[in-house]
């Protein structure tokens, strides 16, 4: 498979390469100092010119899963560091000290390693987080309050709400508002040093509580919450708020483009304020990063908020945060997408100022284009009947004959080799390929008729048997001499028909996994519906299947074409070598048009 992120075609432009390719022209960034970790002004002052010529960063909070929509943001901003010799840093935002744990940080890790990013830059590990900020982010708060532009508002936080207003109607001062630098540094060290009860008080950055945006009347910065940290322990009884803290994280790593979702376009003014002070007060190196907007990504037939994705693992609508139907990067990677599928997807989906809906059908698509040159193939038959061929014996002498059969690992690919089968007197093939009546346009089994079974022989269905019940249990065929494939006049009898099969005689046994959308319903969670009551009841589907013996051993997460079949992988979890499982990544063609 191809891996390699630096082998993708190159990507369409958008508004933000336009903007970086801008900036690189004018020089906007040129100038900075890189002090070769985070650090303040000084720290990047006294260090060489930053010999990265972009800086981006994935910001994720380690509070979960990363899905579809989170490998977008780690594609743009990965791929656009590489693209512009920039560096891309993996920061976690883990300032909230409440929903945090290192199980998500270790597979947040590994989500971004197994897409085929890395954070690792002439020598140096640019994997940050921002708790490791928070005696500098405490420092600047301090500084913005001896700058009289912050102040400790101990009303209560109904009496915050209401004085804030709202679209029509400015907000008023608090009556904590006028406090001097001198009261507010004595009050805010009360608030760290654990002197005030939780909520008694909060930090808040002095703005103007008539701006149009609401986000600038005065926002809150520091809170007041005892909760144990995952990093830092029980060292703070306060914690920055998303909104203060990002803009510092992303200054003290040198980021020059902090790309960041739409819903934080209202946000940026205050982004701006907090860097533009803190650059006054000589404690962040200009020139300051800058946040870009973009739209997100939605993936029809999948939901992606955190809360939805809990709610059909904790409640057993799935198996768990892998399971090959969750759009997690681990659900998408045991279903068997594999990375290159997943950066084309994001990749071919560019960016743009509107939040966008991708077909599910693209993402399958993306994994076709990637597999369809590399995949091995192989034929399976997955609703196994027995073909019997009646004239066997006749034909070879013995019963017990086995004839070699052989095929291409890949058609278009001679050096990948070739993969040995043996084909006797009964072989499976799928049960739908026999048809007592046939329908129009029906080429395969039926009495009379002729088929070729691939890369075999050619024979002509004489019947079939069935049980009381009038289930199907075995094909009878005979098989036409001189017909084996590759050998001279084996096309000298025309079929309209090619079937799949594997021998009876040589054939593995393996579980196979048919899995499909979760949801029958592009967007499940549209207006509010109940995700639950638009589940697809046939989104797993098990079967016991009969494979190829080329098969036996293979590795787990090895990607194969059945044929006619689809795209499929062993299960990264439940394969063993000696007992197969196999799932549907997807079909061959789009079935849900
Ligand atoms: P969710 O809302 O799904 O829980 P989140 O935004 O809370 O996700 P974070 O950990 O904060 O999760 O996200 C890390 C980064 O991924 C952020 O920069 C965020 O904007 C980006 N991101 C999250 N979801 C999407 C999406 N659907 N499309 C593009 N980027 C996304
Ligand atoms: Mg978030």
């Amino acid at each position: 498979m191809a891996t390699d992120p630096k082998a993708a075609p190159p990507k369409p432009s958008n508004f933000l390469r336009g903007i970086i390719e801008r900036d690189l022209e004018t020089g906007a960034h040129a100038g900075r100092r890189f002090g070769g970790t985070p650090g303040d002004a000084a720290h990047h002052r006294a260090g060489p010119p930053d010999p990265a010529r972009i800086r981006t960063r994935f910001p994720p909070e380690p509070n979960g899963y990363l899905h579809v929509g989170h490998a977008k943001s780690i594609c743009l901003n990965f791929g656009l560091a590489q693209d512009y010799g920039g560096v891309c840093h993996l920061r976690f935002d883990d300032t909230n000290p409440e929903k945090e744990e290192q199980e998500f940080v270790d597979a947040i890790i590994e989500a971004v390693h197994w897409l085929g990013f890395d954070w690792n830059a002439g020598g140096t590990s640019h994997l940050y987080y921002a708790s490791d900020y928070f005696d500098f982010m405490y420092r600047a708060a301090e500084a913005l309050v001896q700058a009289g532009l912050a102040y400790v508002d101990e009303q209560s936080a109904e009496a915050m709400r209401e004085t804030r207003g709202d679209f029509n109607t400015p907000g008023t001062a608090s009556p904590f508002r006028g406090r001097t630098p001198a009261e507010n540094l004595a009050r805010l060290r009360e608030m760290r040093d654990g002197r005030l009860a939780d909520g008694a008080a909060v930090l808040r950055a002095k703005i103007d509580m008539a701006s149009p945006n609401i986000n600038l009347r005065d926002p809150t910065i520091y809170r007041i919450k005892r909760a144990t940290h995952h990093a830092t322990g029980d060292r703070w009884c306060i914690y920055p708020m998303y909104t203060y803290a990002h803009p510092i994280e992303d200054a003290l790593e040198n980021i020059t483009h902090s790309i960041c979702t739409l819903e934080f376009e209202d946000q940026r003014p205050f982004y701006d304020w907090v860097l533009e002070r803190l650059a006054d007060l000589g404690l962040l190196a200009r020139p300051l990063p800058r946040q870009y907007e973009f739209g997100r990504l939605n993936l029809s037939y999948v939901v992606t908020s955190k809360r939805k994705l809990r709610e059909l693992v904790g409640e057993g609508i799935v198996e768990g945060w892998d399971d090959p139907r969750m759009p997690t990067i681990f659900g998408m990677r045991r279903r068997g997408y594999t990375p290159s599928s997943i950066r084309a997807l994001a990749d071919g989906s560019g960016a743009s100022k509107t939040n966008i809906w991708l077909d599910y059908a693209v993402l399958d698509g993306c994994l076709r284009a990637d597999l369809e040159g590399s995949a091995p193939r192989a034929m399976a038959v997955l609703d196994p009947v027995r073909l019997a061929i009646t004239n066997w014996a006749e034909l070879y002498g013995s019963a017990d004959h086995l004839e070699p059969c052989h095929a291409p690992a890949h058609p278009q690919r001679p050096e990948l080799g070739q993969r040995e089968f043996k084909l006797g007197p009964e072989v499976w093939i799928e049960r739908d390929d026999y048809a007592e009546a046939p329908p129009k346009g029906f080429f395969r089994l039926y009495p009379g008729n002729k088929v070729r079974l691939k890369y075999g022989l050619v024979v002509e269905c004489t019947g079939a048997e069935r049980d009381a019940a009038g289930r199907l249990v075995r094909v009878l065929a005979r098989a036409l001499p001189d017909t084996r494939s590759g050998t001279p006049g084996a096309d000298a009898v025309k079929v309209k028909g090619t079937i799949t099969w594997v021998g009876v005689a040589d054939a593995l046994a393996a579980t196979v996994v048919l899995y499909d959308r979760l949801f029958t319903e592009a967007q499940p969670d549209a207006g509010g519906r109940d995700f639950r009551s638009v589940l697809n009841p046939r989104s797993k589907v098990v079967v016991e299947a009969w494979i190829e013996p080329a098969l036996a051993g293979c590795a787990r997460e090895h990607h194969v074409q059945f044929e006619r079949h689809g795209y499929f992988v062993t299960d990264r979890v439940t394969h063993r070598a000696d007992r197969p499982v196999f799932n549907r990544v997807t079909t061959l063609r789009d079935g849900w048009a």
